[in-house]
């Protein structure tokens, strides 16, 4: 069987300026560097606002630290009159290797769509950025017991038109709205059920084979204390982190878990 290597990435949303963004990075090496992290085991990455990618940068390459960095969104378009977006052309060249994609809060805050989705992904694909695809259903439609054709109704909508050859290390994070930030987190259960729902919608829509590349994902509350568990699930490859990726120690923690 194929072996996914896990990914942990922390999602700092708009917290961290850039000379904190140096701190937190250096430090967050350090604890690593101590625990003897295995970066060949465990890829970690972070997703700091797009201000703090050049002091990211810096530091990542100057210290040739094993981490990844990559941006919380992109636009479609590679430049022009489209004021306050940030271009895949720009990210490639600042060394991202991930982009976020359809984050929840890009999708309710901003109204991000599947259709525009699916466009992102598209200018992620065309620089070379690895699509980190965020899909996951809100408290109603949980409620109502329509999570898993909601989600799987996003993860088709943003992939459409894209061939397994252009998706190669397709990453995809389900994240269960109701989980974000709240403090609840998703059972391992409810983890592990979306996804493989969402593997066996790739085996449908490409290949087996394809299928068991992509890593998916489980994001919503993840703490140290939870990870091991959730992550225990055979489908689920890592894990996206918002608050807890704040802390370099408890992101340290996350990351150090025991599958
Ligand atoms: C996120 O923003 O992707 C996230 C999962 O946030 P939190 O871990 O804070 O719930």
């Amino acid at each position: 069987a194929f072996v996914r290597r896990p990914l942990i990435a922390g999602n700092w949303k708009m917290n961290i300026d850039h000379m904190e963004a140096i701190a937190l990075v250096q430090k967050l090496a350090w604890t690593l560097n101590d625990a003897e992290h295995d970066h060949e085991r465990v890829q970690v990455s972070v997703f700091p606002p797009f201000t703090d990618l050049r002091g990211v940068q810096t530091l990542v390459s100057g210290d040739k630290l094993s981490i990844d960095y990559g941006a919380q969104d992109l636009s479609e378009h590679d430049s022009g009159a489209y004021t306050g977006d940030i271009s895949g052309v720009f990210l490639k060249k600042l060394g991202c290797t991930q982009v976020l994609i359809g984050h929840s809060e890009r999708r309710e805050v901003h109204g991000e769509t599947d259709e525009q989705l699916n466009a992102k992904l598209s200018a992620a694909l065309r620089h070379e950025l690895v699509p980190v695809l965020c899909v996951g259903e809100g408290l109603e439609v949980r409620e109502a017991g329509n999570h898993v054709s909601h989600t799987l109704a996003q993860l088709e909508g943003a992939l459409r038109g894209h061939s397994a050859e252009e998706l190669t290390e397709l990453v995809v994070a389900y994240e269960p709205v109701w989980a974000i930030g709240t403090g609840k987190v998703a059972g391992p259960e409810d983890a592990q059920e979306m996804s493989a729902a969402i593997r066996e919608k790739l085996a449908e829509l490409y290949s087996r084979e394809f299928a068991d590349t992509v890593r998916v994902l489980y994001g919503g509350s993840v703490k140290s204390k939870n990870v091991a568990s959730i992550l225990a699930g055979p489908d689920v490859d890592g894990a996206l982190v918002g608050g807890a990726s704040l802390d370099p120690e408890e992101f340290a923690n996350i990351i150090s878990f025991e599958k």
